[in-house]
């Protein structure tokens, strides 16, 4: 079992396997990617690898992201392959939707109950702009394929940014409303350079939850997905709104999970650069596992007590964007 030096259980990892995109969403990336050569990328049998040495110590619990994880060459052997090799609670995905119409099926046959899906508008000029090369009604197209198919959740994802789509946010809860799935509502987080101040972008998830409590009934729930969501349930209705919020309320003293980048950094937390690098343990031993688990025993040690966001200030608290790390 892991137990980092602040007592805390980490059952949960979050595996990004590529930093490859096919939006580039204006809060997660910048206008002109340079993105990671594929040869220093993990190949999906080191992926596959490191998600069942975790699984040996406990991990109970593994979402694949990115980056875009459906746009990875061969992303469903690695689902099938992940499937078949671990005894996990749940495996878990997000996506922006873009591949979902073709794709949701190999998730719901490879063990994938609950997924997890961007939206942040459904006007298709808002949805353009805040995702530079989005097309949105593909993105609709796959979330109903989704729906179709039966995914026992599909929740949806959202950041709203002041100017763009903070308006929108009733018309989401309502589309989520009468899709019956759920809604979280991230704070934007400042990680990489992009082309807004994010001081300005941001909106706190204080004032949604305000202006949510006016236009809906809600009452507060005590589900937990083991996320960083407080959620709240639209009476009537099988809804939940979950609320991440990093900046308004800090959520680290309940962290469970560690982040395994593209390139096979462990990062032990968002918003620090303190990393272990598996991958050259991995080449270094393709037979032995033990100088992987030690070296994992061992990040327990390092894993930041809590992040250290700070909005005021320009520059963003770490420079890797969340498409490399793993949102
Ligand atoms: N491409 C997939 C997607 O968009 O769902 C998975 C990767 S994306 C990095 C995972 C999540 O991180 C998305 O919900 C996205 O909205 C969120 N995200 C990206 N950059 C962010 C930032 N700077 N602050 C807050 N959330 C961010
Ligand atoms: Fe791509 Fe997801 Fe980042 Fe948007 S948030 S650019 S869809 S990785």
């Amino acid at each position: 079992m892991l137990i980092d030096q602040f007592n805390r259980k980490i059952n949960y990892i979050r595996v990004s396997v590529t930093d490859r995109c096919d939006f580039r969403c204006v809060y997660c990336m910048s206008e002109k990617m340079t993105f990671i050569p594929k040869n220093d990328l993990m190949s999906l049998e080191e992926i596959a690898r490191v998600v069942r040495i975790f699984n040996g110590l406990g991990v109970e619990k593994v979402r694949i992201t990115g980056g875009e994880p459906l746009v990875r060459r061969n992303i469903d052997w690695l689902f099938k392959t992940i499937d078949k090799e671990n005894h996990l609670k749940e495996l878990t995905l997000t996506t922006n939707g873009s591949q979902l119409k073709h794709k949701a099926s190999m998730l719901k046959n490879s063990g994938v109950e609950r997924i997890n899906i961007s939206l942040d508008s459904l006007d298709p000029d808002t949805f353009m702009r805040m995702t530079r090369i989005g097309k949105l009604n593909e993105v609709l197209e796959g979330i109903q394929h989704a729906k179709k198919i039966g995914f026992k959740k599909i929740k949806l994802n959202v950041v709203l940014m002041n100017n763009l789509n903070e308006h929108e946010v009733f018309n989401l809860v309502d589309f989520a409303i009468d899709s019956g799935f759920d809604i979280s509502f991230i704070e934007e987080m400042p990680l990489g350079g992009t082309q807004f101040n994010r001081n300005e972008t941001s909106v706190s998830n204080d004032d949604i939850l305000n202006s949510l409590q006016n236009h809906y009934k809600l009452s507060k729930s005590n589900f937990a997905t083991g996320g960083p969501a407080k959620y709240w349930q639209v009476n009537d209705s099988n809804t939940k709104i979950g609320l991440i919020s990093p900046h308004s309320h800090n959520f680290c003293g309940s962290c469970n999970r560690v982040r395994i980048s593209c390139k096979g950094e462990l990062f032990l937390c968002l918003g620090h650069e303190e990393k272990v690098e598996l991958l050259p343990l991995i080449k270094a031993s393709p037979h032995d596992d033990g100088p992987i688990i030690e070296a994992i025993i061992n990040s327990m040690r390092i894993k930041p007590e809590s992040h250290t966001f700070d909005l005021s200030d320009s520059k963003p608290a770490v420079v890797r964007f969340m498409s490399h790390t793993g949102g």
